[in-house]
């Protein structure tokens, strides 16, 4: 049969790490990609001013500089440089302090013991206890569930960490677990800033694990970024898969995916069609996957049902600012961060994300910003700074929380108004901020989605990462692997376990889980057919 070993469907970074992997394993592969370059989320621009780089969507990887599916590329050899802030990451309040995290705990620890006499000591404890456990927990949650080998492994150091001391630690929500474990404010801003990248609620379970995690990773490998703009992280993953045989084709939609039998035999752009033998791994959003590539009659019913309840994550606001000098803090920080979290306490970012899961516009929206050329001198000439902050918007806004100027329709004017009140933000903690501004652009949900597919209406983590819909309900109730119920067809984007966020282990896991497949195919080849 002519065609390709396995065709994989989008250049995301999952698509990217499992179009890779397919190729080391020896099998020809094409990549398919509908945008004009590669990338997905994972790309940058100079649309606001020549000499400014943007990223255009994601920002910051610790997820990606920790996550073993994307270390063992080697990614270096292909041009990849990482990048550090002076520090990982800052939360300014309004009385002029900043939490900082820093790369090196004990300088952490030494900027929290300054806030509240005990907290240094106390964040030093928790690192101790994470150190025990962090390889593990962060192995089991990128591998394919059950993690049986990461599992085990996990099991003796949680003991070793505090036994069920430590788990219930784990459990609590991020909101609590500062208030638990902390006297002063510095701490529980950082963490309860890190589960705002997630949509878990900062009062349910899971939050406080995503704090954790967020923050431990800013101590063990930090924020990197990388040098000269998020795209160089793609564009090394594409270059690796181009040089070593691998087929891409960029500007080419996939429109569907031929079934016959139960199996899924190729895939079709708008003027060529692609038979394969092995496998099509789809980094595509679980509703385009299950609802128009492949067409719901051909779906087990499971697949479905389970889609018909699946619960996508909320909208985005993106800001891009290329400034004409850096941000004019009103109180400048010990060491500059790259990461910058924009909330006056965390009762007030508990409260703009309970409006936002209350389908309303919030009137205080929490901010994650990034101070680009301060965490990378090459974005934008010496004495400017590439700046960025994104919120999350309700999918459905029946409400405006604030002054009620934004009707939650997200056209032109709706962006601008609501990225006036983000700037906003950002101006009372750093007046003068907006006459720094040469240029902004505002990436609203439809914009969003207009250069992502994947990102369904400005959801940018594949759907929600709320307890209910991960691990063995992710992307629906008895997947939680990469594979869809239809042989040789996987889900290898964030909407599969283990979600959203730059580590490669959604692809990773769907060319493992095909490549496990063909082998068994091979040593049963009527039965698996
Ligand atoms: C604004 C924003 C900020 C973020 N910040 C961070 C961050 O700082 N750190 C972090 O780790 N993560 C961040 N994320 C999340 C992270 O970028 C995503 O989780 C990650 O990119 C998901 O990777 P993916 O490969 O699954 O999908 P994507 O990156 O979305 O890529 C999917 C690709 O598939 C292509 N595609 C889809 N359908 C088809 C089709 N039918 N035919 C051909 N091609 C198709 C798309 O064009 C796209 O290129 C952010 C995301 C956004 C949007």
């Amino acid at each position: 049969m002519s065609g390709y070993d396995a065709v994989v469907v989008g250049a995301g970074p999952n698509g990217l790490v499992a179009a890779n992997h397919l190729l080391d394993h020896g099998w020809s592969v094409l990549l398919l990609e509908a945008q004009a370059q590669v990338g997905g989320a994972v790309h940058s621009d100079r649309e606001l001013d020549p000499d400014f780089v943007q990223d255009t969507f994601s920002a910051f990887y610790p997820l990606a500089a920790a996550s073993p599916h994307l270390r063992s590329l080697g990614l270096e050899e292909h041009g990849l440089v990482w990048e550090h802030a002076p520090a990982v990451l800052g939360h300014p309040t309004p009385d002029g302090a900043w939490a900082l995290l820093h790369r090196d705990r004990e300088v952490s620890a030494g900027l929290l013991e300054q806030s509240a006499p005990g907290d240094g000591e106390a964040w030093l404890r928790l690192c101790a206890q994470w150190d025990r456990v962090g390889e593990h927990l962060i192995g089991a949650l990128l591998d394919p569930f059950p993690p049986v080998r990461h599992g085990l492994g996990l099991l003796p150091r949680l003991r070793a960490a505090g036994g069920l001391s430590f788990v219930r630690t784990l459990l609590l929500p991020a909101a609590e677990l500062g208030r638990d474990r902390f006297a002063g404010p510095g701490a529980p801003l950082l963490l309860a800033g890190n589960a705002g990248h997630a949509d878990i609620p900062l009062d349910a379970a899971g939050s406080g694990l995503f704090a954790l995690l967020m923050s431990m990773l800013g101590q063990s490998v930090g924020f990197p970024v990388p040098r000269g703009g998020a795209g160089e992280l793609a564009g090394a993953l594409a270059r690796r898969f181009t040089s070593r045989g691998g087929e891409l084709r960029c500007s080419a939609e996939v429109l569907g995916i031929d079934v016959a039998d139960g199996r899924a035999r190729g895939v079709r752009t708008a003027d060529e069609r692609y038979a394969v033998r092995h496998a099509v791994v789809a980094d595509v959003a679980a509703p385009r996957l299950f609802g128009s590539l492949v067409p719901p009659a051909q779906l087990p019913s499971r697949v479905r049902r389970g889609m018909d309840r699946f619960q996508l994550d909320p909208s985005t606001v993106k800001v891009d600012w290329a400034l004409d000098a850096p941000v004019p803090w009103a109180a400048a920080p010990p060491y500059p961060p790259g990461t910058v979290h924009v909330a006056d306490s965390v009762d007030e970012m508990t409260q703009a994300l309970g409006q936002v899961a209350a389908h309303a516009v919030p009137a205080r929206p929490f901010l994650v910003a990034g101070q680009m050329t301060t965490t990378d001198a090459t974005r934008s000439p010496a004495g400017t700074e590439s700046m960025w902050a994104y919120t999350h918007v309700p999918q459905h806004s029946s409400r405006d929380a604030g002054d009620g100027s934004v009707r939650g329709v997200w056209d032109r004017d709706d962006c601008e108004r609501f990225a006036d009140r983000m700037q906003e933000r950002l101006e009372r903690l750093a007046p003068g901020f907006g006459s720094r501004v040469r240029a902004r652009r505002v990436l609203g949900p439809r914009e969003l989605e207009a250069r992502n597919a994947n990102l369904i209406g400005g959801a940018i983590g594949g759907g929600t990462a709320q307890l209910h819909q991960q691990l063995v309900f992710r992307p629906v109730p008895g997947l939680g692997r990469a594979e869809t119920g239809i042989a040789g067809l996987y889900l290898g984007s964030s909407a599969a376990h283990p979600g959203g966020g730059v580590h490669g282990a959604c692809g990773r896991n769907a060319a493992r889980a095909a490549i496990a497949h063909a082998r068994l195919r091979r040593l049963v080849p009527t039965g698996a057919r």
